[in-house]
């Protein structure tokens, strides 16, 4: 299987020089297990949407013959780029956008085609030229049409948010952003990521920050790092990074969470792994 960060940063794009080693994009991941026979899944549309369009159009990366489009939820940092998504114009191109949980959420639909409104932007959801469907699955299993099973769990985010295990044949890997613990650590999000291979976790504050930003919807460095190690994962890579961490901040927090955990990588746009 293979990951591929399109967007790492949280909250808003930043694009500043001293933030360019991990990046300025928003959140969007790329999860393939083409060779292996499990297809596609793209989570979110961060800006880092953008580049991930312009990689499937060149050639560049193997979509499948459908693009599947999951969302975690619809902060803008997670829904911006989708105007830029070159696919999306592409008139041979078929998208299914969905999410899926137990949450009640408005007309799926309606979410994209209001941010493309002509007010905000000047082309409309319905001439863009792709075929796109959308699909609102109200479950906590979802089997894609290659047999890979993406289990659904609830996070605490306001607005709510979802955590998901994308998992074929033995391999698995658990996408958490967004996510604040209560007190005490979630103890769903450490069963949804038990023994998976990779487990991708928000941390977007040292566990001082975290005392002040309180309902914000994000976890600290130690708090993803004991989901973990509880968790038994064998790497762990922190993402959405706070929009005020610029590289010198984030390469030593990153020395410092690898003294507690090993196996440990803060996302960088760009960055890719197999496993
Ligand atoms: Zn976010
Ligand atoms: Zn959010």
């Amino acid at each position: 299987m293979k990951i591929k960060f399109y967007g790492t940063r949280g909250s808003i794009p930043v694009s500043d020089p001293d933030f360019m080693e991990f990046g300025g994009n928003t959140t969007c991941l790329f999860i393939s297990g083409v060779d292996e026979g499990a297809g596609t899944l793209i989570m979110d549309a961060g800006t880092g949407i953008r580049k991930l369009g312009k990689d499937i159009m060149d050639g560049n990366i193997e979509a499948g013959d459908e693009i599947s489009l999951g969302f975690t939820h619809f902060h803008w940092d997670h829904v911006q780029g989708f105007p830029f998504f070159a696919p999306a114009y592409n008139s041979e191109s078929k998208i299914h956008i969905s999410t899926a949980g137990k949450r009640k959420i408005q007309n799926l639909k309606d979410i994209f085609s209001t941010q493309m409104q002509s007010i905000y932007f000047p082309v409309q959801l319905e001439n863009m030229g792709a075929q796109i469907e959308f699909e609102k699955y109200n479950t906590d299993v979802v089997v894609g049409e290659k047999g890979a099973i993406v289990n659904i769990i609830e996070v605490n985010h306001p607005g709510g948010c979802i955590g998901i295990r994308f998992k074929f044949n033995k391999k698995s890997v658990v996408f958490c952003t967004d996510i604040e613990h209560p007190d005490e650590i979630d103890e769903d999000v450490v069963k949804l990521s038990m023994n998976a291979d990779v487990l991708i976790h928000d941390a977007q504050y040292t566990d001082e920050e975290l005392l002040t930003h309180k309902g914000w919807g994000h976890s600290s460095y130690s708090q993803a790092i004991e989901v973990a190690e509880r968790s038994n994962v064998k790497q762990l890579i922190i993402t959405h990074h706070d929009p005020d961490h610029d590289d010198e901040f984030l390469r030593k927090m990153e020395k410092n969470c690898k003294e507690r955990f090993k196996d440990l990588v803060f996302a960088r746009d760009n960055f890719e792994l197999s496993f």
